[in-house]
């Protein structure tokens, strides 16, 4: 009988010490796969949170001053959607220009039309103010599925100028999360709800929004106290969208993109559309401007080949050279494309950011022309033939 009590005493023992091991051993094997699981998850905060490393704009010899959006709306400071502002004055007292790019960062055109306006211009008469990177949230990320490269380089005679590829939204970790239906403030306008990040559908924006929202009503708060008179906004759109190559003008500006598309197709043989801006499609910054300040506004819109469902692999070349050969079918087809697409030169960049410049420039002089008392002229601002034929780093500076 004791002999095997004992025995089985044993046995008991011995199988809570295998237990006990097994325990060990499970807890070693769950501490390394979490150990994993968090640097995994470490390293893909990293690339998402966007360590982009953020470009330099120069300051041009007709840059006077810099400041931040935060200026107008201090809630925006030290916050990931506070952006740098660029102020150039001339000699001569005369109207206000706000030139706009960024708004959407995954249209590289009409950010680099901005910097070329600060590294470049010369204001003469009145000033300009310039926001190149206007939703500086959406630069830290890109559109999920969407394959887009994380930069793209333009080459200059000393070397690359690097920008950021970004998305048309803000990033979600800067704001989150989307509701089920974003309700445009103050229109009522009902949109989907991921549209609250999309800068171009908050205008004019409110103070206790989401953070587009307030980037918005900074860009508004800007607009009403720098007295802005007129807002060229600087964008690109699907070349499968009849909304490109185009002024999109709401009612008080229809002279100015009338007399400046006809001008552009005179004297520069540069074929531009006039759109009329739906009163009822809120939001957008031309719209709100128009409607809740004293500035006239227009956005110009080139066509972006990266941006559309038709196109083959997403590569810095098809940013740049703009050549993809199912747009090269679809131009052949007729009617799929709203832009021409020329076999040998596709849609480049260059041609798209010198469309942006000498447009412009001819909304500038179509303004003056309506607005002599308050004028605004301005030189060296590179046209769209000048920057075919030096290629666009001839107006890059150096770092
Ligand atoms: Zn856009």
């Amino acid at each position: 009988m004791v002999k095997n009590y004992k025995e089985k005493e044993k046995e008991i023992f011995q199988s809570e010490e295998v237990k006990t091991e097994n325990k060990k051993l499970n807890l070693i094997y769950s501490l390394t796969i979490i150990a994993v699981m968090i640097a995994m998850i470490a390293y893909s905060s990293v690339i998402f949170a966007g360590k982009h490393e953020v470009e330099d704009i120069v300051k041009g010899r007709g840059v006077n001053n810099t400041g931040r959006l935060s200026d107008y709306f201090p809630d925006l400071e030290n916050t990931p959607g506070d952006t740098d502002v660029y102020y150039m004055e001339g000699k001569e007292p005369g109207g206000t220009l706000l030139v706009m790019g960024g708004v959407h960062p995954n249209e590289p055109a009409g950010m680099l039309a901005a910097v070329l306006f600060i590294e470049n211009v010369i204001v003469v008469r009145g000033r300009a103010i310039v926001i190149p990177q206007s939703n500086a949230s959406a630069f830290t990320h890109q559109d999920p599925g969407q394959g887009a490269p994380n930069y793209f380089s333009i080459q200059t005679e000393w070397g690359e100028r690097q920008f950021r590829y970004g998305s048309r939204i803000s990033n979600p970790i800067h704001q989150y999360p989307d509701p089920d239906a974003y309700q445009h403030y103050p229109s009522g306008q009902i949109v989907s709800g991921s549209e609250v990040r999309n800068l171009n559908r908050v205008f004019p924006g409110r103070p206790d929004g989401m953070l587009t929202e307030k980037v918005a009503f900074g860009i508004t708060s800007l607009v009403r106290d720098e007295e802005v008179d007129f807002v060229i906004d600087c964008h690109e759109a699907r070349p499968m969208n009849p909304i490109v190559n185009c002024f999109i003008a709401p009612e008080k500006a229809m002279y100015i993109a009338a007399t400046a598309s006809m001008t552009l197709g005179f004297d520069e043989n540069i074929p531009i559309r006039i759109e009329p801006s739906p009163p009822n499609l809120r939001g957008l910054s031309h719209r709100e401007f128009s409607d809740h300040t004293d500035a006239i506004a227009i956005i110009m819109e080139t066509p972006n080949p990266a941006m559309d469902n038709l196109r083959g692999p997403t590569d810095v070349e098809l940013i740049i050279e703009g050549k993809d050969v199912f747009y090269q079918k679809a131009a052949e087809q007729g009617g799929l494309i709203y832009v021409p697409y020329p076999e040998d030169i596709g849609m480049p960049l260059d041609r798209r950011v010198g469309r942006h410049t000498s447009g412009m420039i001819h909304l500038i002089s179509a303004y003056d022309e309506l607005n002599p008392d308050q004028a605004i002229q301005i030189s060296n601002l590179p046209k769209y033939s000048e920057i075919i034929e030096n290629g666009l780093g001839d107006y890059l500076l150096k770092p």
